[in-house]
């Protein structure tokens, strides 16, 4: 007899440079964390940063690519730094694109409405492999579209900085090994289609390509 009323799924795992794979728990994700894309999604600097999540399985390994999603005529972009939490804290960053079904998250805000169909759904955080690294600088961050540039920014631009949001997540969760954070997106978010190409780094950190199948 099984022990569970159907199989347990395995748990979703992103590889790290030089470790074995880091297995995730979680995935949450900062908003409005550049003054510039802040500024483009209608935000002003009174706006504090915040929090949303997305499942565990929403991430996608190096090397898949990504089904257009469902329900949307609008996916769009947002290049992102991640942290990685293990047990002594932060574990690692990788490069993360928190892809967002944009009309229907200015839907859910002209409505007053939760963003998880908007954010949170399947195939929706395509992420690099984890780099130890013990501090990042001021590395630049960008991602390119078919070999065009579309978002260009440095670390050193975001509002909160990695220990701010690392303290402002763990007043509102207990933070645990396997947590990985979404540090928000730089300007320059826009639309992807089917058989784009989409190329992303962090100076330092690594890199990720992915098409939109
Ligand atoms: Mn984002």
């Amino acid at each position: 007899m099984p022990d569970h009323a159907f199989p347990l799924r395995p748990t979703p795992t992103v590889p790290v440079d030089g470790d074995k794979p880091f297995p995730v728990r979680r995935i949450l994700c900062v908003g409005r964390n550049y003054a510039a894309h802040r500024a483009e999604m209608g935000g002003d600097d009174r706006d504090p940063p915040f929090f949303f999540a997305k499942p565990a399985d929403a991430i996608v390994p190096p090397g898949q690519n990504v089904a257009y999603p469902s329900a949307t005529a609008n996916l769009h972009h947002e290049i992102e730094l991640v942290v990685a939490i293990g047990p002594d804290g932060i574990f690692g960053y990788a490069v993360g694109v928190d892809l967002t079904r944009r009309d229907l998250q200015s839907a859910a805000k002209d409505k007053g409405q939760p963003w998880d169909a908007a954010k949170g759904f399947d195939q929706s955080a395509p992420i690099s492999a984890i780099s130890k690294l013990d501090s990042l600088g001021d590395a630049a961050i960008s991602l390119s579209v078919n070999g065009e540039v579309r978002q260009k920014a440095r670390i050193g631009d975001m509002l909160w900085s990695v220990p701010e949001i690392v303290e402002q997540a763990g007043l509102l969760w207990s933070l645990q090994p396997g947590d990985l954070i979404f540090t928000g997106t730089p300007e320059g978010v826009g639309p992807l289609q089917k058989g784009d190409l989409v190329e992303g780094s962090v100076e330092g950190i690594g890199s990720l390509s992915f098409e939109i199948v």
